[in-house]
C-alpha cells in the first residue's frame, strides 16, 4: 500500500477518505483536518488561552500537542480523581508528558477539595460516572473562569460526538441537542468550550498518538460499567464499516441543519436564571451548584457513619 500524497510506503489507510498515508503525510492529514476544524466553526482565536483537559487518555495528550503545534497558548489541566492504581498512573502520565514537553499544568485534586471519588461511591446513592462528569466540568470551569483562560478545550472526537448525538436523538433530547456542537460560547459564568478533535475519529486520533510517540494511559476506571455510549458506539463502528464515511456525514450534517433549529426551539423555551452557587460562586440555576450539593451529602453521610 502506497501513499496517496508522496507514494512512499504508506502505514494508515483511511477508507472513510478514501486514502492512505505514510507517517509524514498523515501528520499534515491530521494537523489539517484540527486546524480546518478550529477554522470552519470559529473555535479558537490565535490569542485565546487556552485551558486543555487532560485525561491522560491519547485524545487529550494528541490535542494538547496539536494545539502547542498550531501555535496556541495552551496550559494542561488535570482533574486526579483519586481512584485508586487508575488515577495514579493517569496522572502520572500526564505530569511526564507535560515536563517531556515543556507544557504548564495544572492539577485539581479532588480528595483535596472535600468530594474523594471512593467515599463518593460508597456514601452517596448516584450514579457514579455522572458525578464524576459534574465534578470534572465544575472544576475545569472554575479553573478556567479563576485564572483568566478564554477558552477552554476538551479531546473529544468525532466517535464521541457521533455516541454522543446518537444517545440525544434517541431520546429527541431537545436541550442537548440544541447545545450539541464543537463550539459553545462563554455566557453566564461559563467559559467558551471548544473540541478541535471533532472532525478525526477515534481510529485517527490513535494513530497521530502513536505515531508521535506520545505515551497515554489506558488502565481502566475501575467503576467504569460499559456505559450505553459504548454500545452506540459499536453500532457506529458497523455502520462506518458498510458504508465509509457515515459518521462525518450524520455529525456534518447535523451541524449544518439540525444544531441551528433545534438551538432556535430550545432559546424560546429557557425559562432559567444562572446565578452564582451560594456557596462557592460557581454558576448555577439552583441556588446551590450540584458539587456543593454532593460536598453537604458527604459530610452528613459521613457524620452519620461515625455514629
Ligand atoms: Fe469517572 Fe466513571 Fe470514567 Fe471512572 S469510568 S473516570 S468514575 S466517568
Ligand atoms: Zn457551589
Amino acid at each position: 500500500m502506497k501513499c496517496k500524497v508522496c507514494k512512499a510506503e504508506a502505514v494508515v489507510a483511511l477508507p472513510s477518505h478514501n486514502t492512505a498515508f505514510c507517517p509524514v503525510c498523515y501528520d499534515r492529514f491530521f494537523m489539517k483536518q484540527v486546524s480546518e476544524g478550529i477554522r470552519k466553526r470559529k473555535l479558537l482565536e490565535k490569542d485565546d488561552k487556552v485551558l486543555v483537559a487532560l485525561s491522560g487518555g491519547k485524545d487529550s495528550l494528541g490535542l494538547m500537542y496539536a494545539l502547542a503545534e498550531l501555535g496556541y497558548n495552551v496550559t494542561g489541566l488535570h482533574i486526579d480523581l483519586g481512584i485508586f492504581d487508575s488515577s495514579k498512573k493517569a496522572r502520572s502520565v500526564v505530569e511526564d508528558f507535560c515536563a517531556d514537553k515543556g507544557y504548564a499544568l495544572k492539577v485539581v485534586e479532588l480528595e483535596k477539595e472535600g468530594v474523594p471519588m471512593p467515599l463518593i461511591k460508597k456514601h452517596i446513592r448516584r450514579p457514579i460516572c455522572s458525578v464524576c462528569g459534574k465534578f470534572k466540568r465544575h472544576y475545569f470551569n472554575k479553573v478556567a473562569i479563576e485564572d483568566g483562560y478564554t477558552a477552554l478545550a476538551t479531546g473529544h472526537n468525532l466517535d464521541d460526538e457521533v455516541a454522543r448525538l446518537f444517545a440525544n436523538t434517541l431520546r429527541w433530547d431537545q436541550a442537548y441537542l440544541a447545545d450539541q456542537g464543537p463550539l459553545l460560547p462563554a455566557e453566564d459564568g461559563f467559559a467558551k468550550k471548544v473540541k478541535p478533535l471533532y472532525r478525526v475519529t477515534e481510529f485517527e486520533s490513535a494513530n497521530f498518538s502513536f505515531l508521535k510517540g506520545i505515551p497515554y494511559h489506558h488502565l481502566p476506571c475501575p467503576y467504569s460499567s460499559g456505559a450505553s455510549f459504548t454500545g452506540h458506539k459499536m453500532i457506529w463502528r458497523n455502520q462506518e464499516l458498510r458504508s465509509p464515511g457515515s459518521k462525518r456525514a450524520f455529525y456534518g450534517g447535523f451541524l449544518d441543519r439540525g444544531q441551528p433549529a433545534f438551538a432556535a426551539i430550545h432559546e424560546k423555551k429557557k425559562d432559567y436564571e444562572v446565578e452564582p452557587c451560594s456557596k462557592c460562586g460557581c454558576p448555577t440555576s439552583v441556588g446551590l451548584c450540584g458539587v456543593c450539593r454532593i460536598r453537604e451529602q458527604l459530610d452528613e453521610a459521613l457524620v452519620a457513619a461515625a455514629k
